[in-house]
């Protein structure tokens, strides 16, 4: 029963982290408009300089920092999710 649970959790994390990662790709090659004046998550105000620093740059420092929280472990989710599915 727990096994179950784990395979789906695990299946669906593979998936949300092919999500992220085609975004990722997609928001990539977007064309620099010099990026947005306010965070695409949060609105909040993006500084000048960050908008200077990250050509295109669409999240706030906060957002950000999260979504790369988030991205980390996702990705290593999916790595070992990626290897036990080789090796079944
Ligand atoms: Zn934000």
């Amino acid at each position: 029963m727990a096994g179950g649970w784990t395979r789906d959790g695990a299946v669906q994390d593979q998936i949300d982290a092919s999500v992220n990662d085609a975004v990722n790709l997609a928001r990539s090659r977007l064309p620099d408009g010099g990026g947005l004046r306010h965070c695409a998550q949060c609105d909040n105000v993006i500084p000048d300089a960050r908008r200077k620093a990250i050509p295109g740059v669409r999240l706030c420092i906060s957002c950000q920092s999260e979504l790369e929280k988030k991205q980390t472990g996702l990705t290593g989710i999916n790595r070992r999710g990626s290897k036990d599915s080789q090796l079944k």
